[in-house]
């Protein structure tokens, strides 16, 4: 299985440091976070997108693009917020398809804690909707679109449990990032991989208690990530590993663990 990181805002490094690092981990691929500064002036700034490229490509790595997550809804109820939500989106899959990615993620967007659980239907159909417009750009550009699984919340959750997944999956035509620490604050790690390992193109590993996504280095929490890989690894076309702990020197101590088991 291709074995690649994800960076993150918190680094609080630059694209090309991060890139540096992951060379030298001899990463097969790199998932890039559009929240990063310099990607979100690239998605509002033309003039930024050809010096990016050329970066990008001085790499041999393959890339996923994960669209902005911090300020974005793509539930809510307020169109504005919504409609923003959805352009960002679909700039971030048009910045992806010019910098030659191949696969998007994006989460989904929660209904908040202070309206009542009856607008769930209402937040359900907005995320359809605006999906289903993401997703045919997607296509149009030849980026693969995916979704993201969520962790437990005090918001309401459009897409923790596998039954919320898999109907997502169903009413707007993507696949899926599997992030494995985000089911296993739910109890679900299970289910996923019963239900949906056929529809999951690219995982998510990190660790944690099972109560709160901590993005630990794996080892330092409860799951039990050898069987999840014995699993993968069983697919039809399985998945590309992305290492998603929230520290540097957890990454590189995830990177070395996996090259010594698979
Ligand atoms: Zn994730």
């Amino acid at each position: 299985m291709r074995l690649g990181l994800s960076n993150h805002p918190k680094f609080d490094m630059t694209l090309d440091r991060f890139l540096e690092f992951a060379d030298r981990l001899k990463a097969d691929h790199v998932e890039l976070k559009v929240d990063c500064p310099e990607l979100l002036d690239a998605l509002f700034q033309k003039g930024k997108v050809l010096n990016l490229r050329d970066m990008l490509e001085s790499y041999g790595f393959k890339y996923i693009f994960h669209a902005p997550s911090i300020d974005v809804n793509l539930a809510s109820l307020n169109p504005q917020v919504g409609n923003a939500s959805l352009k960002v989106v679909k700039k971030s899959v048009q910045l992806a398809a010019e910098l030659n990615a191949e696969i998007m993620v994006s989460h989904v967007g929660r209904l908040s804690r202070d309206y009542p659980e009856s607008l769930m239907a209402k937040a359900y159909a907005n995320v359809v909707d605006r999906l289903r417009e993401i997703v045919e750009v997607s296509k149009e550009l030849g980026v693969l679109f995916t979704i993201e699984n969520d962790h437990k919340a005090s918001d309401s959750i459009l897409a923790g449990y596998v039954h919320q997944v898999s109907s997502l999956i169903r009413d707007v035509g993507c696949k899926l990032t599997f992030d494995v620490g985000h089911a296993n604050t739910l109890g679900e790690i299970q289910g996923f991989l019963e239900h949906l390992r056929e529809e999951t193109v690219n995982v998510h590993l990190h660790d944690n208690d099972g109560v709160s996504d901590s993005h630990l280095p794996l080892g330092e929490g409860k799951i039990d990530y050898r069987s999840i890989l014995d699993s993968l690894k069983r697919a039809i076309t399985p998945p590309l590993l992305t290492l998603e702990c929230h520290s540097i020197q957890g990454l590189e101590k995830d990177m070395l663990l996996l090259r010594s088991i698979l």
